[in-house]
């Protein structure tokens, strides 16, 4: 039975502080045992992963392989298909540099939305430039939906790859994943996914999915800064290029440059790890199997329902995005600069996110440039979305003069 209250107790943060923190789209807390499984391995476990001929490292090589392990049941996927990375950032960048630019070229199409966060598009303009090839966009309505339908007729033959967030950062709508793999494989095309407001928020399942890649990252979902996975299909794993060489990705060079790489996903983690981030990464996933992801997607979706209906109640604010199912909420304040309002509440006690979102391309869909985010997790609590309505209530342009800082 999921106790938020009982949750509580398990984060230092909520602990320590009397903040409401509604920006859990940017980071998460982080547990007591994510926060031990990286100084244990400062204080009991400190040596190098692969490398060594002794117990400490022998040790630490298999902790640090059993985390690979919890992540590949996490998201029903083979050890062999997760590559570590520094987070969702680097993993889709890792596709576009090694995949998109090795097997793109002139006339292909990178079929995408305008709703994407910087790291899932950006990567792609680099590749057109590189390649030849060219974005097409799917149409989404106005709050940021896609419909199985646009998509449909969005796909043609040339679309090579298909590169989108399976849940927005902006608007936290969870697009139809599982059709789009569907239809994008009929036409012989490849889904690169964007998990990083996904995999914390809900049931992954690559396999049912169907994507080919997903990337995501660790300090989303309780875990520590600078991890982050790129899940591949193993096929296209072992095609694709790494951009990266060194230490621990090569089996084998020689004096000439022959260089004979290591099978994924070791060709891709040239160097030395991240590897107290990758046991903590482990702990916060078995953390959040013990609550259960069914239950947490559940907890979050009920208190956006009664965060929306009571912000609903308020004639000041403008919401974006009232019917998506996860815990992003963007809303403006009439009349008032969105960063004033969140300088406002700031003052009341609560972290919210204002601003583009790095979403910049969205701006004209939704019609405005600056939003304000409040996204939920699930440790916060019905008490916490009281006090923001009544923070929101007061926001108002004489509230807010002089605010900014
Ligand atoms: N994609 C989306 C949808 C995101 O929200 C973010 C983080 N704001 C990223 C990618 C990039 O994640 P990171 O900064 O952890 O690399």
């Amino acid at each position: 039975m999921f106790d938020v209250n009982k949750v509580r107790t398990d984060f230092p943060m909520i602990q320590n502080n009397d903040v409401a923190y509604l920006d859990n789209a940017a980071t998460t807390f982080k547990p007591q045992c994510v926060i031990d499984a990286v100084t244990n391995y400062y204080t009991h476990e400190t040596s190098n992963v692969h490398r060594g001929d002794y117990d400490l490292s022998y040790q630490v090589s298999e902790d640090y392989e059993k985390g690979r392990e919890t992540v590949a049941r996490f998201i029903n996927a083979d050890t062999r298909e997760i590559v570590f990375t520094s987070g969702a950032s680097m993993s889709l960048n890792l596709v576009a540099y090694g995949y998109g630019r090795k097997f793109l070229k002139e006339g292909d199409v990178i079929l995408s939305t305008e709703a994407e966060h910087a790291s899932n598009i950006l990567p792609w303009f680099k590749v057109c430039e590189e390649t030849g090839a060219k974005i097409e966009y799917i149409p989404l309505s106005s709050e940021g939906e896609m419909s199985v339908e646009d998509f449909k007729k969005a796909m043609h033959d040339r679309v090579k790859v298909v590169a989108m967030a399976h849940v927005s950062n902006v608007l936290g709508y969870i697009q139809p994943i599982e059709e789009v793999t569907k239809i994008a494989h009929e036409y012989g095309a490849i889904v690169v996914c964007d998990g990083a407001q996904s995999v914390p928020h809900v049931p992954t399942d690559v396999k049912k999915w169907g994507v080919d890649f997903l990337g995501f990252s660790g300090h989303k979902m309780c875990g520590p800064t600078g991890i982050g996975v790129l899940y591949g299909r193993f096929d296209l794993l072992q095609a694709m290029d790494p951009f990266m060489l060194g230490g621990g990705s090569n089996a084998r060079f020689d004096i000439c440059g022959n260089i004979l790489l290591k099978d994924a996903p070791y060709k891709f983690e040239a160097g030395t790890p991240a590897i107290e981030a990758v046991l903590g990464l482990s702990a916060a996933i078995e953390y959040l199997e013990k609550i259960g992801m069914e239950n947490v997607y559940k907890y979050e979706h009920e208190l956006r329902v009664y965060a929306i209906d009571k912000l609903r109640e308020l004639d000041n604010l403008i919401i974006y995005n009232p019917n998506a199912s996860t815990g992003i909420i963007t809303f403006n304040v009439k009349n008032v600069f969105a960063q004033d309002a969140a300088s406002f509440l700031n003052t009341k006690g609560m972290a919210v996110r204002s601003g583009n979102h790095c979403a910049k391309i969205l701006i004209e869909l939704i019609e405005a440039s600056e939003t304000i985010r409040c996204s939920l997790y699930f440790y916060n609590t019905k008490d916490e979305v009281d006090r923001f309505v009544e923070a929101c209530k007061e926001i108002t342009v004489e509230n807010c003069v002089g605010i900014f800082f």
